[in-house]
C-alpha cells in the first residue's frame, strides 16, 4: 500500500472544511488516546483548553504547534490526519514502531482556541500571537514557551496557512511554502537554520511528486516577536509549515494531504528515499511572491480609460452560521501586469456590469457581471 492509497480511504474525515474548533477536535482526541498521551497545558485567554498531545518515546524530542493563528486550520487537518496514522495497526506498523522509538512527538494542535472559535487570526484580545514571543503578555504565548522550555526540543514545527495571494516566483500558486526562519538581523546560516534547512530540502524534493514547481520559500526577513525566529535564536531548529492554495481548493483538502505527507516524509515514514541533499540547495527552492488573485477579468472597458484594464477579485472570508463564506470583493482596478488569478476569464474588451452598475470601486462586493451590452453574457456569479 501506498502512503497515498492510504490517505484516501484513511485520512480522519470527521474534520473538513475551513472551520476547526475545540469542540471539534475535541472528541476525536478522546477516540485516539489509546496511542497517545493527552493533556491540557494551559489555558487560552477566556479559559478554554490548550491540548497537548504526546506520541512515542524515542530521543529525538520534536514539539509541533498549529493554529496559533485561529483561521489558519489546514495544519490541524494534517496533524489529526497524522494521529489517525499513528492510531492504526493495519498498514506501516513496522514504520510506526520505528517511529514511536526514535522519536517523541509534542504536538499542541490548537494553540488559539478562542481564536479559532471566532474565525481570526488573533486571540481574544485580538493579539497576533506570533508577534508576542518576546513579550509573553498572553497566556497562549505563555502556554507555548513553558512546553517548549519544558520538554527541550531539538526540532520545532510551527504551522500554519498563508493567503491565496502568494505564488512562487516560477508562476505557479504557492500550495506549500517553507521557511527556516532567521536567527538574527543579518540572517546569518547558524546550526540550527541548517539543519531546518536540510529537513526543507527533503520535504520538498518528496512533495514535488506530487505539486511539481507550487512549493516556495518563505521571505526570511527577521522579527525577534515571532516565535519561529525567537526559538531559533536561542538555536532549536525551527520549521515554518505554510499550507497555500491548490487548484479549486478553498476548503483546502488536497493542501492537507500534502502537509500530511511532507510530515511524514520529515519523519521517514514515507519509506521514499531522497536523495541526501545538501542543507544549502534550500536556496534553490523558489521564492514566495504576492503574485496571485483568486479572481482575474481581463480586457475590461473601464470607463475614462482608454487602454483596457484587469480588474482583480479576492474573497473574504467571513465566519457565517458557523461556516466560512467566501465573499468576492474588488481588489484593484489597472494594468495589473503581474499578477496572476486562480481563476481568470477574459471578457474580452466589453464593458462590464458589476451589480448592474457601471461605475464600481474597491472594496466592493461582487455579486453578478455581465456584458453591458449583451445582458446575457454572464461572467460571475456568486453561488
Ligand atoms: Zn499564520
Amino acid at each position: 500500500m501506498t502512503i497515498e492509497n492510504w490517505y484516501e480511504s484513511h485520512f480522519e474525515s470527521r474534520l473538513t472544511g475551513r472551520y476547526i474548533t475545540l469542540e471539534k477536535i475535541k472528541p476525536i482526541l478522546h477516540s485516539v488516546k489509546s496511542s497517545m498521551e493527552i493533556s491540557v497545558a494551559g489555558v487560552s485567554e477566556k479559559g478554554a483548553d490548550i491540548p497537548l498531545v504526546k506520541v512515542g518515546h524515542g530521543k529525538k524530542v520534536v514539539l509541533g504547534w498549529s493554529q496559533m493563528h485561529g483561521n489558519e486550520s489546514t495544519t490541524t487537518k494534517a496533524v489529526f490526519d497524522f494521529f489517525k496514522f499513528m492510531n492504526q495497526e493495519d498498514h506501516f506498523s513496522a514504520e510506526i514502531l520505528q517511529f514511536k522509538e526514535d522519536y517523541t512527538f509534542y504536538v499542541l494542535p490548537m494553540l488559539n482556541p478562542d481564536g479559532a472559535a471566532a474565525y481570526t487570526r488573533e486571540n481574544a484580545n485580538g493579539v497576533d500571537l506570533n508577534r508576542d514571543a518576546k513579550d509573553l503578555s498572553q497566556k497562549e504565548s505563555v502556554v507555548l514557551k513553558k512546553v517548549f522550555e519544558e520538554i527541550k526540543p531539538t526540532l520545532c514545527l510551527n504551522l500554519h496557512d498563508q493567503r491565496t495571494i502568494y505564488g512562487v516566483d516560477n508562476g505557479l500558486p504557492a500550495t506549500v511554502s517553507f521557511l527556516s526562519p532567521a536567527a538574527d538581523q543579518n540572517c546569518q546560516v547558524t546550526e540550527a537554520r541548517k539543519v531546518a534547512m536540510h529537513h526543507i530540502v527533503g520535504m520538498t524534493e518528496m512533495l514535488q511528486q506530487f505539486i511539481p514547481g507550487q512549493i516556495g520559500r518563505y521571505d526570511d526577513t527577521f522579527n525577534a516577536n515571532c516565535v519561529g525566529d525567537s526559538f531559533q535564536q536561542l538555536g532549536v531548529p525551527t520549521i515554518l509549515f505554510e499550507a497555500g492554495h491548490y487548484a479549486n481548493d478553498y476548503q483546502r483538502e488536497k493542501t492537507r494531504s500534502f502537509i500530511f505527507y511532507a510530515m511524514l516524509q520529515l519523519f521517514g515514514l514515507t519509506g521514499v528515499s531522497v536523495k541526501m541533499n545538501k542543507y544549502s540547495d534550500y536556496f534553490n527552492i523558489p521564492e514566495n511572491e504576492k503574485n496571485y488573485t483568486d479572481i482575474l477579468l481581463h480586457n475590461v472597458k473601464v470607463r475614462g480609460e482608454k487602454k483596457l484594464q484587469k480588474i482583480s477579485i479576492l474573497y473574504q472570508e467571513k465566519l457565517e452560521s458557523r461556516d466560512v463564506r467566501f465573499i468576492p470583493k474588488i481588489d484593484a482596478i489597472g494594468q495589473l501586469s503581474k499578477l496572476k488569478g486562480h481563476r481568470e476569464i477574459d471578457v474580452v474588451g466589453a464593458q462590464i456590469l458589476i451589480n448592474s452598475q457601471e461605475n464600481y470601486h474597491i472594496g466592493q462586493k461582487v455579486l453578478q457581471i455581465k456584458d453591458k451590452k449583451d445582458d446575457s453574457t454572464e461572467y460571475f456569479t456568486l453561488d
